[in-house]
């Protein structure tokens, strides 16, 4: 498909959920969202589709741009990226219901459009309109995600000799992020977690002054974006020899990434996947400190791409879906392990788009 081909059936498919809703118009301002929609790769912008329009407003910073990148919208310039305009512009189209994306929308911009509507008309809330119609990903969005993986394979393979005793956390995360970018040409998709020792019991913990030692475990969470779109992976190696703990802790979380990459068919859920790893955690002996967060999360524009596989998600799996899976095991003051995969869903066997290896390395 081209990009325009592509752009179209993203609007006919905006259509068809407007239809189904009681609404004449959709406004799309989460920026991830208008982009989806419309091409559009700026920072500012808002996109409108009614059954016979689709507009793309935007300020005089970005018209030119707009013009290249949003050729199947109408374009339409805004004197400044001053909400009143925009909203003067949405309630002008004539639409009696218009839908707006209340995740996104604040509470300061929606009362001006209330106060701006005509009386027959009215601003209803959406939630996840377009959001959901993003989990599925197509032809292009999977070949991007692929490409930041392999950029993320690369930068893997180019930090595990920067790892061993002496390293410093903080070091090791501008070595990866310099790579990424200077090394890559491409961007860091958010900031990157080097947790080493006693640390790396922290799902989350950001890069600090922390010098490895032996007999740490050391967690990477990284990731690259590319066209747009993002990859994030973890990996977690030991510095000096492997204990028979680390062992233990390392193919839980291993065999649990595992078992729930196989079970990632078509119509299974996201709740049975999750459940599916913590079982085999509970299992090795590490139900105690199985990890609390989601197993993973849908990954595309946004790094957080959507629901994926939690014990709340409303996520069934459907072919074209790419989402993470990073089951992990904590343990307070002593150390913990992640591991994360990006998958996508196909209509046979997972793929998993990241290939940097997960055996454990002892540097
Ligand atoms: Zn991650
Ligand atoms: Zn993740």
């Amino acid at each position: 498909m081209t990009a325009d081909a592509i752009l179209d059936s993203r609007t006919s498919a905006l259509r068809a959920a407007l239809a189904k809703s009681a609404a004449d118009a959709l406004l799309i301002t989460q920026i991830d969202n208008v982009r989806w929609s419309t091409g559009f790769t700026g920072s500012s912008g808002a996109c409108i589709v009614t059954q016979d329009k689709a507009l793309f407003c935007t300020d005089s910073r970005y018209t030119e741009q707009a013009a290249v990148e949003c050729g199947r919208h109408e374009v339409v310039k805004l004197k400044s990226s001053s909400p009143e305009e925009l909203v003067g512009v949405v309630t002008g189209l004539g639409a009696k219901t218009i839908a707006f994306e209340s995740a996104h929308l604040s509470h300061r911009i929606h009362g001006l459009y209330v106060e701006k509507l005509a009386t027959n008309q009215t601003f209803v809330p959406t939630n996840r309109v377009v959001d959901d119609l993003r989990l599925v990903k197509d032809e292009t969005e999977v070949a991007a995600i692929s490409a930041a993986c392999k950029v993320a394979d690369r930068a893997y393979a180019h930090i595990v000799p920067y790892l061993g005793v002496g390293a410093v956390e903080r070091d090791v995360m501008l070595e990866l992020e310099w790579f990424i970018r200077k090394g890559c040409g491409a961007e860091v998709a958010f900031d990157t977690i080097v947790a080493s020792g006693p640390r790396a019991a922290l799902p989350h913990g950001r890069a600090a002054g922390r010098v490895m030692q032996p007999g740490d475990f050391v967690t990477l969470d990284f990731g690259a974006r590319v066209g747009g779109y993002n990859s994030d992976i973890t990996r977690t190696v030991v510095i000096g020899e492997a204990t028979e703990r680390h062992r233990k802790v390392y193919d839980a979380v291993h065999s649990a990434m595992m078992s729930a990459i196989e079970a990632m068919r078509p119509g299974t859920t996201g709740v049975a996947v999750d459940a599916l790893a913590r079982e085999k955690i509970h299992a090795a002996g590490f139900e105690e400190h199985c990890f609390e967060h989601g197993l993973g999360h849908s990954l595309g524009l946004a790094v957080h791409d959507g629901p994926g596989l939690a014990v709340k998600s409303d996520i069934t799996l459907a072919p074209g879906m790419v989402i993470t899976v990073e089951p992990g095991i904590y343990i307070p003051g002593w150390g913990g392990c992640r591991l994360e995969h990006d998958v996508l869903v196909t209509e046979g066997a997972p793929r998993i788009l990241s290939s940097a290896p997960t055996e454990l390395l002892e540097l």
